[in-house]
């Protein structure tokens, strides 16, 4: 198996003017240092030149969102069809990114908002994301925190991580910490150990978990020390962001193997991308080679409504058709949640096609993935019982020592027994507004 293709060769004899061994190749610090961030350099790597307009285009927007692709991710690019191709489409400036909509936000999701301190953003009750990083190897052009790519000002040191460990410390109900970016492997071992070690000696941190797209950008980065590092932390997941089946390269297998061996948990976010992914098959045949290399798919996303995004965004329609074309057609455990992470900080919101046709109060009608339609019979001995959240006197066996929380909150408010509401309504409402007139 050659991990060394010869177009790997040629790219690197071109960098370096001279030839490059394998372990150079291989080396995540050089393949940094002759990242690809001028388009002379990209044309001339992979024989290819752009005509004056488009040039000036592509210039004019490398101003306002940066170029940045590793030798490696630029030798996945297939030449002779380099315009359509999925490495091409991610790593390379196209213009529509300058076309702004008037939907389109800096900051959808407000993360930076929802920042109880720097580099936090607490949205969910139980966990955190924490921004460790604001570099990454490779800059996605689909990237949801494009406003960031490239600022040089904010390069995070022990100090400003402090903040947000103390954060951490000090809000006991945070039992995960995300550690996101930037890409949070741009870090150096030392650091990254420090890092992790701080967050191991907080009691209430139960997991940690790591989103970085190392393994399809740069698996070089997946060195044995590092992986003997992470090894230390556990439990500690990884979530890993593949967008399309070539990316599924034997150098990424490696770093994927390694990973895993280590005991690691791996996870996959992918990006729903027109021209990039938005088919069924290529999802479908995405998911089966992420399993075959023990990693989970476990979301796909919406394209956020970011500024400079819409040309990769697709209707809902696409997701939804995609999840129709898995769930039931392959094994549960390849089909990812397909989420919309809502527009101004809602968190993420799962779709899934309708199951459900009707029901009464003795039948359920249900449809399955080949359109048959179906019936569940409801119990006839099913003892309803109205739940007060005493537990003490409950039958059902419930250790209190792990389960104290007890507030519940929307629709599940709705569901309970023991609380009285039975509407939820929107503050502002101009309906209830006229009621208080009466
Ligand atoms: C995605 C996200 C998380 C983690 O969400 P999970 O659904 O638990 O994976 C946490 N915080 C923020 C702000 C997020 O965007």
């Amino acid at each position: 198996m050659s991990i060394y293709t010869s177009k790997q060769q040629e790219i690197a004899q071109q960098i370096d003017h001279q030839e490059v061994s394998l372990s150079n190749w291989k080396d995540w610090r050089w393949q940094l240092k002759n990242s690809i961030r001028r388009v002379e350099t990209f044309e001339q790597l992979l024989g290819l030149s752009f005509e004056a307009e488009e040039r000036a285009a592509i210039d004019e927007t490398l101003e306002k969102f940066p170029l940045a692709i590793t030798p490696y991710y630029l030798s996945l690019i297939d030449t002779d069809d380099f315009r359509n191709d999925p490495v091409f489409r991610q790593s390379f400036p196209d213009p529509a990114e300058l076309v702004v909509s008037c939907h389109d936000m800096s900051d959808p999701l407000h993360e930076d908002r929802d920042s109880p301190v720097a580099g936090i953003t607490h949205r969910y009750p139980d966990r955190v994301l924490f921004h460790v990083s604001n570099v990454c190897s490779m800059y996605c052009r689909h990237c949801t925190r494009k406003r960031k790519v490239g600022d040089v000002d904010y390069v995070p040191g022990k100090t400003s991580m402090q903040a947000g460990i103390d954060y951490i410390r000090r809000t006991p109900v945070i039992r995960d910490v995300l550690l996101s970016g930037g890409d949070p492997l741009m870090l150096e071992d030392e650091q990254l150990d420090w890092l992790l070690t701080e967050l191991d000696a907080i009691d209430h941190v139960q997991v940690v978990r790591i989103g970085t797209r190392m393994p399809v950008v740069l698996p070089y980065r997946i060195t044995d020390k590092l992986v003997a590092m992470l090894k230390k932390h556990q439990p500690l997941w990884i979530n890993t962001h593949f967008n399309h089946p070539r990316e599924m390269t034997t150098s990424a297998k490696m770093a994927l193997r390694m990973l895993a061996d280590a005991g690691i948990p791996l996870g996959n976010q992918s990006v729903l991308l027109a021209g990039v992914n938005d088919c069924p098959r290529i999802i479908k045949s995405l998911v089966h080679k992420l399993v075959a290399n023990r990693v989970r798919p476990y979301y796909l996303y919406q394209c956020d409504m970011a500024e400079g995004l819409s040309h990769f965004r697709t209707p809902v329609g696409k997701g939804i058709e995609i999840m129709e074309s898995l769930i039931g057609h392959t094994s549960g455990f390849s089909v990812p949640t397909y989420v919309i992470d809502a527009p101004g900080g809602g968190g993420k919101i799962p779709l899934t096609p309708n199951y459900l046709i009707s029901l009464s109060t003795n039948k359920v009608v249900l449809r399955n993935y080949e359109g048959v339609i179906t019936t569940y019979q409801e119990p006839e001995s099913y003892k309803a019982y109205f739940c007060r959240r005493d537990c003490d006197s409950c039958e059902l066996q419930l250790n209190l020592k792990d389960a104290e929380e007890f507030r519940s909150t929307g629709i599940e408010t709705l569901l309970s027994d023991f609380d009285p509401a039975i509407a939820l309504t929107p503050e502002n409402n101009q309906r209830m507004e006229r009621r208080h007139h009466d």
